[in-house]
């Protein structure tokens, strides 16, 4: 049975105050909801020790960690600095840390390697950008980014992989990819995983996903084969919308 989840990614949101409301109102609705969704926030960095008290129903996730396990790196976080403030997932290659940030494929597959090694599990984003769709490359970059930050773990270690799927152009941008984008991706990701780790891993892989996604569209997104559930942005900003989208299963 593959696990569905539903993912908040906060973004640079929230005083440290107002994430504590926001997640002890997710917490309380989430509690009074039926079902199996795994329902995760990731909060900024410095929320996430507090934001781990309140939460009792719903995960926690961070939003990055660092490509190096620890020393002179002023002002970045460690995977061992995420876990010890009992957090359990962590976001790794999120578009914004790709295009703003400048993280390559390369430091993304060192920073999965080391939140496996501390025991966090990654969400794994990958996602084209609107010419690369337009230009027919899409496939071929979906490929490149799986590849190389995935390919080289060994299969335990892929087996705690979450892969989501955020096409650039979806995000923050009000445009959601129609149900059949998303499904025709998401079967080709779990495809790759299926021929480089086999029938079991990729049957088992819970793939998201991520733009746009609301309460008004999330229920036939996620009715599709492949998709199992969303990385949520704006939507997951306020508790009533987020958890209208968890009941959309
Ligand atoms: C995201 O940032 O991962 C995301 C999906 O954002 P939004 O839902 O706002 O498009």
């Amino acid at each position: 049975m593959r696990k569905q989840i539903v993912a908040g990614n906060w973004k640079m949101n929230k005083t440290l105050q107002e994430g504590i409301d926001l997640a002890k109102s997710v917490n309380e609705l989430n509690e009074q909801v039926d079902g199996d969704v795994e329902v995760i926030v990731a909060a900024p960095f410095i929320h996430l020790s507090e934001v781990s008290r309140v939460l009792s129903s719903v995960r926690l996730s961070a939003q990055d960690c660092a490509s190096e396990a620890n020393g002179a790196f002023t002002g970045e976080v460690s995977a061992e600095m995420v876990r010890s403030a009992g957090v359990e997932y962590v976001i790794i290659g999120h578009s914004e840390r790709r295009t703003i940030f400048k993280e390559d494929d390369i430091t993304l597959n060192k920073k999965i390697k080391l939140a496996l090694d501390n025991g966090l599990i990654p969400i794994f984003c990958c996602g084209e950008v609107l010419e690369e769709r337009e230009s027919g490359k899409l496939f071929d970059v979906i490929q490149t980014q799986v590849e190389i930050a995935l390919f080289d773990l060994d299969p335990a270690d892929m087996g705690k992989i979450v892969i989501a799927y955020e096409p650039v152009w979806a995000i923050g941008t009000g445009v959601v990819a129609t149900p059949e984008q998303a499904q025709e991706m998401h079967a080709y990701i779990r495809k790759l995983i299926r021929e480089k780790f086999g029938d079991s891993l990729a049957d088992e892989l819970t793939i998201l996903y991520g733009g746009s996604c609301k309460p008004s569209n999330a229920r036939e997104i996620f009715a599709n084969t492949d998709v199992d559930g969303g990385l949520i942005g704006g939507a997951s900003l306020n508790a009533e919308d987020f958890i209208a989208i968890v009941q959309s299963f």
